[in-house]
């Protein structure tokens, strides 16, 4: 009996023993799989929260840039400051005014504007900046007018009575004639622009300045004596315009006062100076210089389309480094 029973004994251990060790494999193999899936679900943690970053950047740089809604002033590229009666080639800067197209052109086809602006000189014949009219007006000369109509020149400063500084121009963008039209190369997005061009639903601008006979108006903003004000501050508002870049002729003169009234009116300003020829190289490095002490940047025009479609970061260190 005792041998049967050391026998029975035996083998209840081996059987334990057996037992004990599925349960051992059993728990390692539990103990891997474990782990095997601890570690798929932190990789597949990882991948979502990457995912996420990268949505995330993805809809927030839009949505910086949104903060700004972008518009184009095309400031007179006018036949009679190219080719016409007061071109620039005549000036003492002999600038091509023509240089401007193609330059406004590439911004037109390569950059989505949120507003663009077209805006023309547009003079009645007895215009009061018309060297040819001044004998029209010779009794409104100021008595300390250092010109006067007998030694008057063409681009004299005159003095008219009330403080109205006028530089005598030759006759120019008179309403309705060919020098008043806009270039013929210059891009005009309108009905006739192909579906497919990236402006062609952008809302477009035309204004018309300088129409009153007596009061000159360099500005697409205001008069010179800034007594009325165009539409233009109004329309530019109506689609929440942040910021306007300034192009077009000449930038001593109406490029200056459009940029300059943009600055004032609270806009951020910037004046493409390669997209801007003017009358005078003196007076057209110390009025960007005037500008830019009113916070207008003066940029070239390969930058204008990081500063529209850049990131905020890519924006910043344009405004860091020289930016032009
Ligand atoms: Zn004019």
């Amino acid at each position: 009996m005792p041998r049967i029973n050391f026998q029975v004994e035996k083998t209840r251990n081996k059987l334990y023993h057996l037992k004990m060790e599925q349960r051992n494999i059993k728990r390692k193999y539990f103990l891997h799989l474990r782990a095997y899936v601890h570690s798929w679900l932190l990789e597949i943690v990882g991948i979502f929260f990457r995912a996420l970053s990268l949505f995330s950047t993805l809809t927030t740089t839009p949505k910086q840039n949104k903060t700004r809604v972008n518009a184009l002033l095309i400031v007179d590229v006018q036949n009679d400051f190219i080719t016409g009666s007061l071109s620039l080639r005549d000036c003492p800067s002999k600038h091509e005014g023509e240089e401007v197209v193609p330059v406004i052109n590439h911004l037109l086809s390569t950059i989505k504007f949120d507003v663009i602006a077209y805006t023309q000189d547009w003079h009645p014949g007895t215009h009061i900046s018309f060297y040819e009219c001044l004998p029209l007006r010779k009794h409104l000369i100021a008595p300390n007018s250092p010109v006067t109509e007998a030694n008057a020149k063409v681009f004299d400063q005159i003095r008219f009575s009330g403080d109205i500084e006028q530089i005598l121009w030759p006759a120019h963008c008179v309403q309705h004639t060919r020098g008043a039209d806009l270039h013929e190369e210059l891009y005009i997005i309108d009905s006739k622009t192909p579906e497919n061009h990236m402006n062609k639903n952008t809302p477009i601008i035309r204004l018309q300045k300088g129409t009153d006979a007596e009061i000159d108006s360099y500005s697409a903003f205001w008069d010179n004596q800034k007594i009325s004000k165009t539409t233009l501050d109004a329309d530019l508002k109506k689609h929440h315009v942040t910021d306007v870049y300034v192009a077009g002729i000449a930038t001593d003169v109406c490029v200056y006062s459009t940029a300059l009234h943009s600055c004032e009116l609270q806009y951020r300003t910037y004046v493409i100076e390669d997209a801007c020829r003017g009358v005078d190289e003196t007076a057209i490095k110390s009025k960007l210089q005037e500008l830019q002490s009113h916070s207008c940047q003066i940029i070239n025009s390969s930058k204008v389309k990081c500063l529209i479609e850049g990131t905020r970061a890519e924006q910043q260190e344009l405004n860091n480094n020289d930016i032009n």
